[in-house]
């Protein structure tokens, strides 16, 4: 069986915790989107780690950890990782590439940055990993797969097509040094030498685990709002954050993805651009507070270590999230952040041109759109490293069961902090 775990929101939720979690329960964890371009912070016994790429199974000797065809393979970035491990004292973890993952070139991050540069102040805030420029020659059929690396004559032939088509664009267009095929290739050959030991074909592996009855997790980065269909466009990353998109970037078949568990904050959070329309924002000196108590050590990226913005709960953006992911169950995490306020509020409206909507709109109208609050009672103690929900304070169970019924979605558990047993069941 096929379980998914995904983001609600903007990313950030804490999905690197409650994956941990699961993981330990599963047999094959699998990355089936996005790249090194954001990360997870995953609290455990070996300590504190980021990961970026490597699905969260890596910290369990019974994980198969996958990389699934849909996901931009940087392999330095990979490397450095399971270097990272290593250090930590991490056991080396099970891991196997897709031959057909896409492999995230030097200069895919060079045009990202280029761009960024050529955009200047309407730049959209990439963290110039390359992602969105892999992910255009992925669809423009301008990639090299994985297992092209061991096809010298194909490999050769397909860098000399590329580098024709993108060194016009750095000479006309970017004014910048260009590509050559040679050095290119041999910096394959080198990307080849690390990775071979790990390639393998993902797709008949999982479809023999999940006919033996393995139990098989489809790890997401980022969240719905994400999601270049279904999110905030243009401010959305280039491949698919939705959990539907599993089925293609790490080749399961739909009808075995039987359990969607959406991670959502007791509170929003979001990395990015600030000319994203985020409609619950908490500006000046109670957004700098909730930012400095958030999360783990404050709401920076994990990657960028860039501050977040932070804002109340939106149950408008959460419960469309939370559709568009098809959610079965969600995770409420962070709720022990909110312990030193005396109301806390709840986004559970928009104003749009004046009047009053709770469905999730488009970009266009997202950017006019206006928060509309419900105002609930604090529980103004401390909560942080809760086990039993029961033994929660009224008020807090209170705003859980409010935002249940704005989402719609069962919420089954609630975290109260970052360690890996700081979680509630609720049912
Ligand atoms: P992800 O990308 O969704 O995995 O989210 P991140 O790991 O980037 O950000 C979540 C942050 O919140 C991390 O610093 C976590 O350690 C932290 N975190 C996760 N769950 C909780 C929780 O219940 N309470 C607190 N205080 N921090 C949490």
């Amino acid at each position: 069986m096929v379980k998914a775990i995904v983001g609600a929101n903007w990313g950030d939720e804490g999905k690197g915790k409650i994956t941990d979690l699961l993981a330990e329960q599963s047999d094959v964890v699998v990355r089936f989107q996005g790249g090194a371009n954001a990360g997870h912070t995953i609290i455990c016994d070996y300590g504190k780690f980021s990961l970026h790429l490597l699905p969260s199974g890596v910290f369990y000797p019974h994980t198969m950890n996958i990389i699934g065809n849909g996901v931009a393979l940087n392999v330095e970035s990979l490397m450095r990782e399971l270097r990272s491990l290593e250090d930590g004292g991490v056991p080396m973890p099970k891991l196997m590439i897709s031959e057909r993952a896409q492999i995230l070139m030097p200069y895919h991050v060079l045009f990202d940055a280029y761009e960024e540069e050529r955009l200047g102040g309407k730049a959209f805030g990439s963290t110039k990993s390359g992602i969105a420029p892999f992910y255009s020659d992925k669809y423009a059929k301008n990639g090299i797969q994985v297992a092209d690396l061991a096809a010298p004559e194909r490999l050769h032939s397909r860098l000399e097509y590329i580098c024709q088509l993108k060194n016009v664009m750095l000479e006309h267009l970017y004014h910048k040094p260009l590509l050559d095929v040679e050095l290119l290739y041999d910096q394959l050959m080198s990307y080849r030498d690390s990775i071979w030991p790990y390639v393998g074909d993902t797709v008949t592996y999982l479809h023999n685990a999940i006919r033996d009855g393995k139990t098989v997790l489809l790890e997401g980065q980022l969240g719905s709002m994400k999601d270049p269909d279904l999110g905030i466009y243009p401010f959305t990353t280039s491949s698919h954050t939705v959990a539907g998109f599993g089925c293609v970037g790490a080749c399961v078949p739909p009808h075995t993805l039987q359990d969607v568990l959406c991670v959502t904050k007791a509170y929003s959070s979001s990395v990015g651009s600030h000319a994203e329309p985020f409609v619950c924002e908490l500006t000046g000196e109670a957004g700098e507070e909730l930012r400095r108590r958030g999360g783990d050590a404050g709401e920076y990226g994990a990657t960028t270590g860039r501050p977040r913005r932070v804002g109340w709960f939106d149950a408008v953006a959460t419960r469309y999230g939370c559709a568009v992911q098809g959610a079965t169950q969600v995770a409420l995490t962070c709720l022990d952040v909110l312990g030193y306020l005396d109301e806390i509020k709840v986004v559970t409206a928009y104003e749009i041109d004046g009047e009053l909507t709770d469905v999730f709109p488009v970009p266009a109208r997202l950017e006019r759109a206006k928060p509309v609050f419900t105002t609930l009672p604090g529980w103004k103690c401390d909560i942080r490293g809760c086990t039993d929900y029961s033994a929660l304070p009224a008020e807090a169970k209170g705003y859980v069961d409010f935002l249940e019924a704005q989402i719609g979605v069962p919420i089954t558990m609630v975290s109260t902090g970052p360690k890996r047993h700081e979680i509630t069941r609720r049912r």
